[in-house]
C-alpha cells in the first residue's frame, strides 16, 4: 500500500465511525432490539387470551359437573316416584318393607347429591366470576397492547428512515477513503459490533482499555500502516495527533464498556 497517506486515511475513518457507530445502533434497534420489545409485547398478550380461554373452560367443565350430578339426582327422584307406586302391588308385609327400605336409601341417595348440586353451583358461580374478572384485564389491555404495538412499528420505521439518512451520508464520505482500507475497515465495523476505530487514551486503547505497548505507539506515530489493538483488534488512532480530545473521543466511541 506505497504512496498511501495513512494519517490522512485515518482521520476519514475517525468521522466514518462517527456514522456507522450510528448506523450500528441504528441497526441493533431495527433487527434486534425493537423486534424482541414486539415480541414480547405479543407473548404477554398471548397469555393473557389463554388466561380467558382457561377460565371459560373452567366455566364450562364446572357447569358440565353439576348437569351430570342432576340428571343423577332426576333418575333416582324418578327411581322413587315408581317405587312408591309398587308399594299399592305388594302382597305381604315383608316385601313392603323391603320396597320401604329400598325407597328410603334412594332418598339418602338424593339428599347427598342435593348437597353436592348445591356445592356445584358455588363452584359455577365462582368461576363465572374469576372468567369475568380475566376477560375484564383483557379488555382494557386490549387497546393499551394495540397502542403499543403501533408504537413499536413505528419505532421501527423511524429507526430505518434515519438509518438509510446516514447511509447517504456515508456514501459521500466513504468514496475518498482508499479502497483496501476500507475494506479492512468494513470487515471489522462487522465483525467489532460497529466500532472499528478506536483513540489511545492514556496509553490504552479507548475500546478495550488494554494498555498499547511503546513499540504500538511508535508504529502509529510512524503512519506507515493500519496498527491494530494486540487484544481487541480494532485499529487504533492517537487523537492528538489530529489535534483531538483524547478524552472526549473516548466517551464518544466506548462501547465495550457497555457491553
Ligand atoms: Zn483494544
Amino acid at each position: 500500500m506505497a504512496g498511501i497517506n495513512f494519517k490522512d486515511e485515518l482521520i476519514k475513518l475517525v468521522e466514518l465511525q462517527k456514522i456507522d457507530g450510528q448506523i450500528y445502533s441504528f441497526s441493533q434497534a431495527k433487527e434486534v432490539e425493537l423486534p424482541k420489545k414486539l415480541q414480547d409485547l405479543k407473548d404477554a398478550f398471548e397469555l393473557r387470551k389463554k388466561e380467558v380461554t382457561g377460565a371459560s373452560e373452567e366455566v364450562k367443565q364446572a357447569m358440565l359437573k353439576k348437569k351430570d350430578k342432576e340428571l343423577e339426582m332426576a333418575s333416582k327422584e324418578e327411581n322413587v316416584v315408581k317405587a312408591q307406586a309398587q308399594l299399592y302391588q305388594l302382597k305381604n308385609n315383608k316385601e313392603y318393607q323391603a320396597k320401604m327400605s329400598e325407597i328410603a336409601s334412594m332418598k339418602a341417595d338424593i339428599s347427598l347429591l342435593e348437597e353436592s348440586i348445591i356445592k356445584l353451583i358455588d363452584a359455577v358461580e365462582a368461576a363465572e366470576k374469576k372468567a369475568k374478572e380475566k376477560q375484564d384485564i383483557f379488555t382494557a389491555e386490549q387497546s393499551k397492547f394495540s397502542q403499543e404495538e403501533t408504537k413499536i412499528k413505528n419505532d421501527i420505521n423511524e429507526v430505518a428512515i434515519q438509518s438509510k439518512i446516514l447511509e447517504d451520508r456515508r456514501v459521500g464520505l466513504v468514496r475518498d477513503v482508499d479502497p483496501e482500507i476500507l475494506i479492512k475497515y468494513d470487515k471489522l465495523i462487522k465483525s467489532r459490533s460497529g466500532y472499528a476505530i478506536a483513540p489511545v487514551v492514556n496509553g490504552s486503547c479507548g475500546a478495550c482499555n488494554i494498555r498499547a505497548s511503546h513499540q504500538v505507539i511508535n508504529e502509529i506515530k510512524m503512519y506507515k500502516s493500519l496498527v491494530l489493538c494486540g487484544n481487541c483488534v480494532r485499529i487504533l488512532y492517537i487523537p492528538e495527533d489530529f489535534g483531538l480530545d483524547a478524552s472526549r473521543e473516548k466517551s464518544e466511541g466506548n462501547v465495550e464498556s457497555t457491553h
